[in-house]
């Protein structure tokens, strides 16, 4: 009994003896683990180490391969949309836009003077670039020609011009008569004609200044259809103008060109109509008056072709 109480005493070291050993073993397992985090870190830093020297090698100017000389022609370059030619080396080859002298504005007492490059449709003269429709057929006009105006001449037809035109510059002018009944002689009465553009419909002329009417029918409107954007009428008896641009459709079979037909109008200068859409209206144009019956009067007439850019400039100047 005396030694009974160490009878555990084996077992307990054996115990000991035995955690101790696991713990080790553990120790032993969980260093090479903790061995290899530093050893993906270091596989981290090599795998880097080559995206570096990739980077550099990039940066590295690359073997280029030889450009074709651009073609500065101008057959080559018009194939190209208007702000891609002539780019680089080649810009100071670009045809020089073609010099036009500006025209001479008009006064109430004197017409001004077209600019250089117009086709003048009257200057004051005859009629002979215009025919009248009359009875189906197309005849001289019968409209009064003195003082270097045209009259109309109510019931013998409007007039058109013989040519037609493409996308252009339009310049009419146009005075309202003053022998009017202010009682009898109101709205649509009151110096009605207008200005016909074929395939765009009228643009109303109009005594517009104090003399009431449906908007889309007043001075400067598209008629029955769009009111001009302010009323920018002149009196009665005063010289006024119209300034019209129209730019045709354009359909080409790469489609990098293409466009609507768009007009703007100016009256006595002042934007009226801006860039209305026509769609694909593409059929050259003419122009017309009207004959409304009131003795409306016109003067300095001429239509400026507009080109596309580059296609009339000339070429540089020799060094
Ligand atoms: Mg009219």
């Amino acid at each position: 009994m005396k030694y009974q109480r160490f009878r555990f005493v084996p077992f307990i070291f054996v115990l000991l003896t035995s955690l101790t050993f696991s713990a080790i073993t553990l120790a032993a397992e969980k260093k090479p683990a903790e061995e290899k985090k530093p050893a993906a870190e270091k596989k981290s830093d090599a795998e880097k180490k080559p995206a570096a020297e990739k980077k550099d090698a990039k940066e590295a100017p690359p073997a280029e391969p030889e450009k074709p000389p651009v073609d500065y022609s101008r057959e080559a370059q018009m194939k190209l949309p208007a702000d891609k030619r002539w780019k680089g080396e080649g810009e100071m080859l670009r045809p020089r836009p073609k010099v036009v002298t500006p025209p001479v504005a008009s006064t109430q007492e004197k017409p001004g003077s077209p600019p250089s490059d117009a086709i003048v449709l009257f200057d004051g003269k005859d009629l002979s670039k215009w025919q009248q429709r009359y009875a189906k057929e197309y005849r001289d006009p019968k409209w009064k020609v003195e003082n270097g105006y045209f009259e109309v001449v109510k019931n013998t037809g409007s007039i058109y011009t013989k040519e037609k035109f493409g996308s252009c510059q339009i310049h009419i002018e146009w005075r309202s008569p003053t022998d009017f009944d202010p009682e009898r002689d109101k709205g649509q009465k009151r110096g009605n004609s207008g200005v016909f553009i074929s395939g765009f419909g009228e643009i109303q002329v109009l005594n517009s200044y104090e003399n009431d009417t449906y908007p889309h029918g007043q001075a400067g409107g598209l008629y029955r259809r769009i009111p001009p954007l302010v009323n920018a009428c002149r009196k009665p008896g005063e010289w006024q103008s119209y300034d019209i641009l129209i730019e045709l459709a354009r359909k080409e079979k790469d489609g990098q060109n293409n466009r609507d037909a768009i007009m703007t109008v100016l009256h006595n200068g002042v934007v009226i109509h801006h860039g209305r859409n026509y769609g694909g209206r593409s059929d050259p144009i003419t122009i017309g008056l009207q004959d409304h019956y009131r003795p409306v009067r016109f003067r300095n007439i001429w239509v400026r072709p507009i080109k596309d850019y580059d296609e009339e400039g000339t070429d540089p100047p020799a060094e």
